[in-house]
């Protein structure tokens, strides 16, 4: 069982140093998750890492299986997910080579990406007001600084569609609407990582402006992967960093997230549902006796 788990974004497709390494095959009610999870122990403290779009990069946000990469990490044992993830900066004080722990989404999906475990006969609305974990986010907080690397506490995270990054009338416009750093794919992590009771903070790293920046180059591919190399060097830094600091007992209130939400009676939650969701449900159902 691990309990921290790591979501790999662009760039990161693999820890270095992980001991006792497995690769761990993961089936999901949910369908596939984006790859094998691969298990080992990082500052021993054993840990579950992900590569979000999969080896080789071979999954586009729009097509990512959200529900079945955070039930995987449930199935695991994860109790804290931090995602690391490339962002554009929408703001000039969040330069490229910044990081960025975001304390809020916007959704700008076409919302065809499911994004919730509870549906066909379950009705559960967890409470999302403050999306992300805000211990762990201030641990990564701590820990980046402590390192000497530029990172800004809180901030809009604007969570666009793609595969295209924007133009730059709407890169404008998510400006006046006050976003701070544009992505593809945190949003819906952070909501089914809240409705698994998995504590969930971002790690974000600017890797370009955007498109609005008018005194720099416009969006190169070329110049967000050498940014995005960089970057990773410091967010494995942070991570182990991170990892040795995180106590083993959660004191938030991520772990009880359920607790008032589930809303359908429980015996007309169908039989289904119950055994499907058991290890998310379970305790809030099948109360011990
Ligand atoms: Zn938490």
């Amino acid at each position: 069982m691990a309990k921290i788990g790591i979501i790999g974004g662009s760039g990161l497709y693999q820890i270095e140093g992980l001991k006792n390494a497995k690769e761990v095959e993961i089936k999901t009610p949910f369908g596939e998750p984006s790859d094998k999870y691969v298990i080992g122990s990082l500052e021993n403290t054993e840990i579950a890492f992900l590569p979000r779009h999969g080896k080789g990069h071979r999954i586009s946000p729009s097509e990512l299986n959200f529900r079945a990469n955070i039930f995987g990490m449930k199935k695991l044992g994860v109790e804290r997910i931090i995602s690391v993830t490339a962002c554009g900066s929408l703001k000039q004080e969040f330069k490229p080579l910044d990081f960025v722990i975001p304390d809020q989404f916007v959704d700008r999906t076409h919302k065809a990406r499911p994004d919730t475990f509870f549906e066909k006969g379950i009705v559960a609305h967890v409470v999302f007001a403050d999306p992300v974990c805000s211990d762990l986010s201030k641990t990564l907080y701590n820990c980046a600084k402590e390192l000497g690397i530029t990172v800004h506490y809180g901030g809009t995270y604007l969570n666009m569609e793609g595969p295209a990054f924007s133009t730059r009338a709407e890169s404008e416009l998510y400006r006046k609407w006050g976003m701070d750093i544009i992505g593809m794919t945190n949003l819906q992590e952070a909501k089914l990582a809240r409705e698994a009771e998995i504590c969930y903070a971002t790690l974000a790293a600017v890797t370009d402006f955007d498109c609005w920046h008018q005194t720099e180059e416009e969006v190169s591919i070329d110049m967000i992967i050498q940014n995005l190399q960089k970057n990773i060097e410091n967010a494995k830094k942070i991570l182990k960093s991170a990892i040795k600091r995180l106590g083993k007992d959660r004191t938030c209130d991520c772990k009880d997230a359920l607790k008032y939400a589930i809303i359908t009676s429980k015996e007309l939650i169908p039989a289904q549902i119950k055994k499907d969701l058991s290890i998310i449900i379970g305790k809030y159902i099948n109360p011990v006796r």
